[in-house]
């Protein structure tokens, strides 16, 4: 890519005078984290890629379906059928919008065990996106940002509805601040279960974008306010939290990292929303896949994939898509007990 090409593809971006030239250089040296790839991470990978930023390192732990597709952009109908791992079907959707970002795809179920290796591998991001809209790996990506000083961007989305705060440990708010514990589980509405119009999360992953990119061009003098959203009445409201910093929040103030320090719950959950188990391994360890693949063909058919195989029993309706952590997603089932057995029986552990 040369030096003029690259002036083209940004033009209209590099006019603005809150980015200019210089702007445009740093946003081409920055690295950003995103966890989670569903409706909110499309749209925001989908910004973060066409503004040129440098890497782009995203993260999902889950396969595309036929029930994603109304608002999750980067994926397609064959994605579905073929039932894509999300980071590799975005990873190459992102590739074809703009080849000068470096991405870097990673399926895994981000936890509390991995996620300082996944985040801080080979380089510290600039910024975290959170794209996963799930309570439990906010507060994990809260108490990261928190202990290693990484800004990150909060959004959630559900119905019409949406919000967005930016986080920069020691300037603003951060997530303990304003909301000190999780809800307790099965107490908040998904998207699963509630429903949710395409746009809400389409503005709210855009709102991250800009909010993101914001963060790496003007640092932490940018932030310190949540905005609410409702896209069917257009009603917005921005709050500062400027005011919420609670000097005795135990994360930003006193440096406990609770999420961080709690084992993972290493056990069988079904998906949500999806006829579908999630298994995580028993033992650590990678899988060979190749031996492994070569002793299920006898038993069923095997797809290898350079980071995951895919088998289906012989006479079963469920397919195993297996990852090399260990991790199987049990597709065509959403009983718990049934998925584990048949990961016990064809995988082991
Ligand atoms: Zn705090």
């Amino acid at each position: 890519m040369n030096g003029s090409e690259q002036v083209d593809r940004y033009h209209r971006q590099a006019l603005l005078p809150e980015i200019g030239p210089a702007g445009q250089a740093r946003l081409r040296s920055s690295s950003v984290l995103m966890i989670g790839c569903g409706a909110l991470g499309c749209s925001i990978a989908q910004q973060l890629v066409r503004s040129g930023i440098g890497k782009l390192r995203l993260v999902d732990r889950d396969l595309v379906d036929i029930t994603n597709l109304h608002r999750q952009v980067l994926f397609t109908d064959q994605d579905a059928r073929e039932q894509s791992p999300k980071a590799l079907a975005a990873a190459e959707a992102l590739r074809q919008a703009n080849p000068d970002v470096q991405i870097e795809p990673i399926v895994a179920d981000v936890h509390s065990q991995n996620i300082a290796d996944i985040a801080l591998r080979d380089y510290m991001p600039d910024v975290i996106l959170d794209g996963t809209d799930n309570v439990q790996i906010r507060y994990l990506i809260n108490d990261l940002s928190c202990r290693d000083g990484i800004p990150w961007v909060y959004g959630a989305c559900i119905g019409m509805e949406g919000r967005v705060m930016s986080i920069v440990p020691g300037k603003t708010a951060c997530l303990r601040c304003i909301f000190p514990d999780p809800p307790a589980p099965g107490t908040l509405q998904t998207c699963d279960t509630a429903g949710v119009l395409g746009a809400a999360p389409a503005v709210v992953g855009a709102l991250q974008a800009a909010q993101a990119i914001r963060l790496i061009l003007d640092g932490p003098e940018a932030v310190g306010t949540m905005l609410a959203l409702n896209v069917w009445t257009m009603s917005f409201r921005s709050i500062s939290t400027h005011q919420s910093q609670d000097p005795q929040c135990l994360c930003c103030r006193k440096g406990q990292y609770e999420f961080l320090n709690r084992p993972p719950r290493l056990d069988a959950a079904a998906l949500c929303g999806r006829n579908a188990v999630q298994v995580r391994p028993v033992t650590e360890g990678d899988l060979d896949l190749v031996s492994l693949a070569g002793r299920l063909e006898a038993l069923g058919e095997v797809t290898a994939h350079p980071q995951f195989a895919r088998f289906r029993p012989t006479g079963s309706e469920t397919t195993l898509s297996i990852f090399p952590d260990g991790r199987v997603i049990v597709n065509g089932t959403a009983d718990v007990a049934a998925a584990r057995s048949l990961v016990a029986r064809y995988i082991g552990g």
